[in-house]
């Protein structure tokens, strides 16, 4: 098997974070909900230290901050929460970009289908999402705007800190999933101006299933998000199912262990990524970045290489790196990307595109053999 280089599809669980879920499992199985015996206390306990340990990470309260079984799920609630509210208020139009991630695309397009208007924003070629077109959309009955921190694919940071600014200014609700950036573009989350937030654990190495949703307070009220399934009063309601506490305390380590490194792993990325630019110049391969570099996140490229094809490079190249083209949640039934597409990319260019994204212990020294193995495999395969 080659170096693993897909940390936006999932990201390999930190041995601490296994080490606190592995612990609660064999010595906390009590239902965090049970409020009759000691086991219920501290399982209680756990998730509630799990949630101050996000709240700490994103800058929030701790009464802000819901479990969920991740970012997918969060999206949903999102945006389907917002139903009854829209109803009573009349405000039943929707903006949102080509490039959200589907769980945001789909629930819009149910939304749609439900009466609401829903307006779609294009990037630019350079996959950025422009402020004034998301702004010229706004109107008197806009409900939300939900727009991504950083692309999945292209790695490309949204200016979702100037929006939050515009949006709070117009009495908009403004979501942003961040599921890519949390725990890595920490000081730029905690600055920004938003209403709803979604993550997932698994993608600062924490484990898959658990995620979150930040429902931040207007003057100590909560917002009108409401439950989209029924059942439990767990999390207010919000998200009823018993609390998985072993996978809660687990995102809680991982967001406290984010909040300790960083800084240090943000210097650790960067240098990875200078590896890759030194690689790919001295290599002779004709290429090129998808994307503007200078707003994009230093743990993922999305480079095209004209003439190869990206299914038989990853083939070719697998027992070197494991690297993807688009999102894993759509790579089943094989399509060209859409967030590419949208970017005005032609459907060659497309299909001779891969993405590359790393994580801060991934060694320099394999890194760099395996990118030139990968630029090897692109030279045999160019035509
Ligand atoms: N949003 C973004 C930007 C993502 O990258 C992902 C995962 N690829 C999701 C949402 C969905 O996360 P999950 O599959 O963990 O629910």
């Amino acid at each position: 098997m080659g170096i693993y280089l897909d940390y936006n599809a999932s990201a390999p669980v930190d041995r601490r974070v296994l080490d606190i879920m592995i612990d609660v499992y064999q010595n906390s199985y009590g239902n965090a909900d049970s409020r009759t015996h000691d086991h219920g206390d501290k399982a209680r306990s756990i998730v509630e230290q799990a949630r101050k340990q996000v709240a700490s990470l994103l800058g929030v309260n701790a009464t802000e901050v819901f479990f969920t079984s991740g970012a997918t799920e969060s999206n949903n609630i999102a945006i389907q929460g917002l139903q009854d509210y829209a109803n009573e208020t009349g405000k039943k139009h929707i903006i949102t970009s080509s490039i959200e991630h589907k769980a945001v695309l789909e629930t819009v397009k149910a939304m749609k289908k439900k009466g609401f208007e829903v307006d779609i924003i294009n990037p630019n070629p350079s996959g950025y999402v422009d402020i004034q077109a998301v702004l010229g959309k706004v109107r008197d009955d806009t409900l939300l705007v939900s727009v991504m921190h950083v692309n999945n694919e292209t790695g490309i940071i949204q200016p979702v800190q100037e929006l939050g600014e515009e949006l709070s200014k117009r009495n908009v609700l403004f979501h942003v999933d961040a599921t890519q950036s949390c725990g890595k573009l920490v000081d730029e989350l905690r600055k920004i101006k938003y209403n709803i937030l979604s993550f997932s654990a698994h993608k600062l190495q924490g484990p898959q299933g658990v995620g979150g949703l930040i429902l931040r307070k207007k003057r100590y009220k909560l917002l009108p998000v409401k439950q989209i399934m029924y059942g439990g009063q767990q999390e207010h309601g919000i998200r009823p199912g018993t609390i998985p506490v072993a996978l809660v305390a687990a995102c809680g380590k991982a967001c406290e262990i984010a909040e300790q490194e960083y800084i240090d792993n943000h210097e650790k990325v960067k240098l990875l990524k200078k590896a890759l630019f030194e690689t790919l110049d001295v290599s002779g391969v004709n290429y090129h970045f998808n994307g503007d570099q200078s707003v994009c996140i230093d743990s993922t490229a999305n480079i095209c290489f004209p003439g190869v094809m990206s299914e038989a490079l990853m083939l070719s190249a697998k027992q070197y790196c494991s690297i993807s083209n688009g999102s894993a949640c759509t790579s089943k039934s094989y399509s060209p990307s859409y967030v590419l597409e949208a970017m005005g990319m032609s459907v060659d260019e497309i299909e001779n595109s891969i993405r590359v994204s790393w994580g801060a212990e991934v060694p320099e020294i394999e890194f760099r053999e395996s990118i030139e193995q990968l630029l090897e495999v692109v030279k045999s395969l160019a035509i």
